[in-house]
């Protein structure tokens, strides 16, 4: 039996994750659940899993969880605050923890996580994009696991030799990222800056939650994955190939120096990343049903439009770049995306804000933790101010 504490339960991956283990509780059983504030949810998850704890950011949530799981599970421990979350990352009876946080703030319990030497399942792609290189060189010292839960990367983790240490020992020649293109790809460009956040979270494959689902539709989640596959295969950018694939049916592909392409196919449902980390490396029934080849009609390969995917290039640049780059990339993508869900800026205005930030904020080695929290930091004053002052250009005007 194998202890897992998933970090972002109530979300579409957390969710998901409890589905795969109900269908194999003789393999696994929940240590913690955590959550931002969402009490309700929360607590049915709790009710349906009797974890040993429950995590809620808030701590004003976290006094509500308290007493209302005090007659339906009086022996889950209720923790609050990222102290909590870091603590039952690294607590002793969990052997997994899914990442599964939205955003930078899901770095530190993750990195916790690491600190303890677990199997880490990361979904949160946004920890790694900010701090790689910390990262990276975390897990080797505390001797972690990192199995990735992003559909592409479990999929060129799939397509990989197992005792994999780098694409020339391997002979890769490139990994081919597929990206199904988001809701937005065959709307006529003068249309985009009038899209509704409504129409940018309907992605027209996968359920996500709302910040994956725009950064889908800007592609934004692609330059993401870029940098991510840098950092977990040790590829250099021009080593990935973005093919834009609407059908999402293959989830990406290693190609090798012998003419091979080699794809992970599936339906696009996260359980089957999810069940194969969490089974890896052996293998487990997910719940997600058979890939009917029969039922695919065709198969598409596209090459972006960097016109109408600004965002892919902004992070194609940021990745060359190094250092800060990456983490100030994520910190004003994060202030944009919000403040597109919040209608206060146009979809088209979140590269705009992205570009004006990375052009505007001084770049360091990202050595150390600090001076990442720095740059993040700066990031999202930056970007908030920009924003600001965008607004207020278009009140005079
Ligand atoms: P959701 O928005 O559905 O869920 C986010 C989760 O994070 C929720 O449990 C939420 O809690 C929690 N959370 C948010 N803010 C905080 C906070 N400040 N402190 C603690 N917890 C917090 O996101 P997804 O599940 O879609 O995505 C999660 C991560 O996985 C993202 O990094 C995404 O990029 C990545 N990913 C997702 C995929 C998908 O198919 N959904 C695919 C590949 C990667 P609460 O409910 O209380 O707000
Ligand atoms: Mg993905």
């Amino acid at each position: 039996m194998k202890g897992v504490t998933i970090l972002g339960a109530t979300g579409t991956i957390g969710t998901n994750t409890l589905d795969v283990i109900a269908r194999q509780r003789d393999k696994f059983f929940v240590v913690a659940l955590t959550a931002h504030s969402q009490v309700e949810r929360l607590a049915e998850q709790c009710e349906q899993h009797h974890p040993r704890f429950a995590v809620l950011h808030d701590p004003r949530a976290a006094e509500q969880l308290q007493r209302r799981l005090h007659t339906t599970c009086p022996d889950t421990r209720v923790l609050s605050g990222e102290a909590g979350l870091c603590q039952v990352a690294a607590d002793p009876a969990c052997d997994y923890v899914m990442a599964a946080i939205v955003g930078a703030v899901g770095l530190k319990p993750t990195l916790a996580a690491v600190r303890a030497g677990k199997r880490i399942l990361l979904a949160n792609k946004e920890a790694l994009v900010m701090s790689g290189e910390v990262f990276m060189r975390e897990l080797r010292e505390h001797g972690a696991q990192l199995l990735p839960i992003d559909s592409e990367h479990n999929a060129i983790f799939q397509c990989m030799p197992a005792d994999y240490s780098g694409a020339d020992a391997a002979g890769i020649r490139r990994i081919l990222l597929t990206a199904s293109g988001g809701p937005f790809r065959a709307l006529p460009l003068e249309h985009l800056m009038l899209v509704t956040p409504e129409q940018a979270i309907a992605h027209p494959n996968w359920t996500m939650g709302k910040k994956i689902s725009v950064d889908s539709a800007t592609m934004m989640n692609k330059g993401l994955e870029v940098i991510e596959a840098c950092w977990l295969f040790d590829l250099k950018p021009n080593q990935i190939e973005v093919v834009v694939h609407p059908q999402s049916i293959i989830h990406s592909m290693v190609e090798y120096l012998d003419g091979s392409i080699i794809a992970q196919l599936g339906q696009p449902d996260m359980r089957t990343p999810i069940a194969h980390a969490l089974a890896w490396p052996a293998r487990m029934a997910s719940g997600v049903k058979p890939l009917n080849l029969f039922d695919i009609t065709k198969l598409e390969f596209l090459r972006p439009d960097l016109q109408r995917y600004p965002c892919l290039q902004l992070a194609h640049e940021a990745i060359e770049r190094g250092g800060t780059a990456t983490a100030v990339l994520n910190a004003a993508n994060e202030i944009a995306v919000q403040a597109f869900l919040d209608r206060k800026i146009a979809f088209t205005s979140i590269a705009v804000t992205v570009e004006h930030v990375l052009a505007k904020m001084p770049i360091a080695a990202a050595t150390t933790l600090e001076v990442i929290g720095n740059a993040d930091q700066h990031a999202r004053c930056c970007a908030q101010e920009f924003i600001q002052s965008q607004a207020r250009r278009a009140g005079v005007l």
